[in-house]
């Protein structure tokens, strides 16, 4: 992220909604271009190659998954979903489509905040600590890939070898929603629904040795039906 304030690119076709979304983003601080159609969003992103994309599904010309893909096809940079479509299947295809994050019509302003807050320290992390990626730091948390060790503070953790690979998925992809079926994909190699149930006791597992409280964790944070987000530790 260079000095000037951080670029944003609002698409969304209602007037109404894009006009809540631009001025809470100028009183926040934040620059914008935006777009109404999917065709105008992929040319956008493209020319002025924005920091965050805040992106509605429901778009005239096609769909704004198609626009996911799209800029996926050449960039990383995050993209908001923002939707009306409150069916987890919608939520599903986004964040598997490469989305980070995901906000449900309506939203609140503080929400809307808090999600660019995330993205943007999810785009610092990447550009500021490309060389010393090796070592990942979250809180407490410690992660030595190369040599295969997690701490929490300072303790090493004994984690089985699924544990550890769930952790590192988590952790490279630190604040970013990822699906079951991407975990499954990415640990397991394998999307058969009875994995699923193995996600679940490996997670309950994990957090019980790294969460203080694992009824309140801290670290991850569960997304019914969809997924688990590792949360950037302030
Ligand atoms: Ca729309």
């Amino acid at each position: 992220m260079s000095q000037s304030k951080p670029l944003m690119l609002v698409v969304e076709d209602d007037a109404a909604v894009r006009n809540l979304i631009t001025t809470t983003l100028e009183t926040h601080g934040y620059d914008y271009i935006s777009a109404a159609t999917a065709h105008a969003a992929i040319a956008s992103a493209a020319t002025s190659n924005p920091d965050v994309i805040l992106l509605d599904l429901g778009l005239p010309d096609f769909d704004g998954i198609e626009v996911i893909r799209k800029v996926r096809s050449w960039s990383q940079m995050p993209i908001i979903v923002i939707s009306a479509r409150n069916e987890d299947a919608d939520k599903i295809d986004a964040l598997d489509a490469g989305a980070d994050d995901y906000l449900t019509k309506p939203f609140s302003v503080g929400e809307l905040l808090a999600r660019l807050r995330a993205a943007l320290r999810h785009l610092s992390y990447f550009s500021d600590e490309n060389d010393s990626d090796a070592i990942f730091v979250n809180g407490e948390l410690t992660i030595d890939y190369a040599a295969g060790i997690a701490t929490l503070s300072g303790c090493e953790l004994h984690l089985t070898p699924i544990e550890f690979k769930l952790l590192c998925l988590l952790a490279r992809n630190v604040d970013k929603v990822l699906t079951h079926q991407y975990i499954l994909r990415e640990v397991w190699g394998s999307t058969q629904e009875s994995y699923l149930a193995s996600l679940r006791v490996f997670m309950g597992t994990l957090r019980k040795k790294i969460e203080v409280d694992p009824s309140h964790p801290h670290y991850i944070q569960t997304h019914v039906g969809i997924g688990y987000r590792m949360m950037r530790i302030q």
